[in-house]
């Protein structure tokens, strides 16, 4: 699987997708993929109402809020709609619905502060927005307006009953699989966040390999219907990528409003899931808690990993305590479209440690950081990925764009990994600046912006600190300006008043001058271990 020139391709076999010039949208792909039995089957189930939507319900309110937004606004192909929402029935809808009109969906996370939706915004240039009444306040003004989604009038739209629209039907917009399907936001290996692009093919790619992967096997007729739970949000690529896959299987899919570990159990009994693909912290959660043990959980199947690393001790403390279920790790990258490598089968299953292996259709190298040389098995160096689910770039910032994918179609993740002999690939840390609590994204730069504009504090850098509940937590170091007493209290206050609740700092430590490079980058390697030895001040 390593070629002369230490290019790692692939193990699985090839899958054939649909010739790229053919003008086709991720939608219409992932309608043809719904088997004809699925009509009556329930697609998503709301655990907080118990509310079920029918496929054929689904699809029907897909078609009249398609036809309601084409007669009602002047949305049109290449216009981007920003969303802003917790999970709920209606996402899915809108989804399709805006992407079948042509209009790039740019969904984001709805506890995103006002300025992070300020910048989100600056950086997709939505015309309409799609949000919440507890929500909507935080989206600036758009040139269509925003559309609440939980008001009457949005209900009349996709229950078909809007006056005005009636017998409208819906006039067919053809795409390119080269046209953007979704900005998604990412922050990659440096600064701030930025606008992920990713196309009709980069997603029509990604469900091709799944869908490929669920019909090499003869299906069962005993087997029960998949349910899955996600505790995922729909608006990181994680949870937006499993919704396409969901739907296109003719999977039953149970969504959570707000996450509550307890309600979580009892969805699993109610509901006999089958499926859900978390981030690590809920797999420690699962390991440590003892209320598991009050709830059926015997439907569970299969719990897939990614976003964040899954220390392979948890892996197997969770296999120990759950022995009928398979853990299995994936990993990937908003800008690699969502998985890049992922296990397949009890046997990989049992490479606790590695995130298994490349993808369908998907290349790597394991590049030397400092001499740009690819690097043979069992060399560790930085992951290049290269593949039909690659991002197309980043919106309206070339530079970067040119800094993460190279001439070549590479896309430099900013993860220090290596491959084994048998192709499992193994992450063992991250060169980029990227911190993840809970699998969130959490940019340092943005955080060392806002210290850097409090009055009192002279320098400050954000490194990730380890945590065994969230993983990573974030950790300032900070230089007082002469005279100033601000405590590491006030500090944390001050952030928190600005940011997302997950991108809080968490712990402080005051030093008398940050280390840098004489190019003036923040040397954070040497932060992190200085954190590490000395068990910070709090
Ligand atoms: P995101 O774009 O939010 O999905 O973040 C991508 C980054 O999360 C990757 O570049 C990794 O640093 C990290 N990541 C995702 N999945 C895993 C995993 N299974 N193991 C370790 N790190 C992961």
């Amino acid at each position: 699987f390593c070629s002369q020139s230490k290019i790692f391709h692939s193990l699985r076999p090839y899958v054939p997708l649909p010739h790229p010039s053919q003008p086709l949208s991720i939608t219409d792909y992932v309608l043809s993929l719904i088997p004809a039995t699925a009509s009556s089957t329930t697609l998503l189930i709301d655990s907080a109402t118990d509310r079920h939507l029918s496929y054929s319900l689904f699809l029907r309110q897909v078609q009249n809020l398609t036809s309601a937004l084409q007669s009602l606004t002047p949305l049109s192909k290449g216009h981007v709609a920003f969303i802003l929402s917790p999970p709920s029935l209606h996402v899915p809808v809108i989804y399709f619905s805006l992407l079948s009109l042509g209009v790039t969906i740019s969904p984001a996370n709805p506890i995103s502060s006002d300025s992070e939706v300020a910048h989100q915004v600056g950086l997709s240039k939505p015309v309409i927005a799609l949000a919440t009444s507890s929500t909507a306040h935080k989206i600036p003004k758009l040139q269509f307006g925003t559309i609440l989604i939980d008001s009457p009038q949005f209900l009349s739209m996709i229950d078909g009953t809007r006056v005005g629209i009636i017998n409208s039907g819906v006039a067919r917009v053809e795409m390119n699989q080269s046209d953007s399907a979704a900005i998604l936001y990412s922050s990659g290996t440096t600064g701030r966040v930025k606008g992920v692009a990713l196309t009709h093919r980069n997603l029509i790619a990604l469900i091709g390999g799944f869908h490929h992967l669920k019909h090499r096997d003869d299906p069962n007729e005993n087997d029960p219907q998949p349910v899955s739970l996600f505790t995922l949000p729909l608006f990181h690529v994680f949870g937006f990528f499993m919704l396409l896959r969901a739907v296109s299987a003719g999977d039953t899919l149970v969504l959570m409003e707000r996450f509550d570990f307890q309600v979580m159990l009892m969805a699993i009994e109610k509901y006999k899931v089958t499926y859900m693909p978390v981030s690590p912290p809920l797999v420690v959660a699962m390991v440590k808690s003892e209320l598991v043990h009050k709830y059926d959980l015997s439907s569970l199947q299969l719990l897939g990993s990614g976003g964040a690393p899954l220390g392979k001790e948890v892996a197997e403390s969770f296999r120990a305590k759950f022995p009928n279920v398979e853990i299995v790790q994936g990993y990937g990258l908003t800008e690699s479209g969502g998985g890049a490598t992922r296990m397949l089968g009890p046997d990989e299953a049992e490479q606790h440690g590695s995130v298994g292996r490349l993808a369908e259709n998907m290349e790597a190298k394991i590049v030397d950081p400092s001499t740009g040389e690819a690097l043979p098995p069992g060399q560790r160096g930085e992951l290049w990925l290269r593949g039909p689910t690659i991002m197309k770039g980043y919106v309206g910032d070339d530079g970067a764009t040119a800094e993460t994918l190279d001439s070549e179609g590479w896309l430099k993740t900013g993860d220090l990994c290596y491959f084994d002999s048998d192709g499992f690939l193994y992450i063992v840390d991250r060169l980029k600046e990227l911190i993840k609590y809970k699998a969130y994204q959490v940019p340092p730069a943005e955080l060392e912006h806002l210290l850097h504009s409090n009055p009192e504090i002279a320098d400050a850098a954000v490194i990730p600190y380890p945590d065994e509940g969230a993983g990573e937590i974030p950790m300032a170091y900070v230089v007082r300006k002469p005279g100033s007493n601000i405590t590491a209290g006030q500090i944390i206050d001050f952030v928190a008043k600005q940011v997302a609740p997950y991108k809080k700092i968490r712990r402080v430590s005051f030093t008398n001058s940050i280390p840098k490079s004489p190019a003036g980058k923040i040397l954070r390697r040497e932060l992190v271990s200085h954190a590490l030895s000395s068990g910070s001040s709090k």
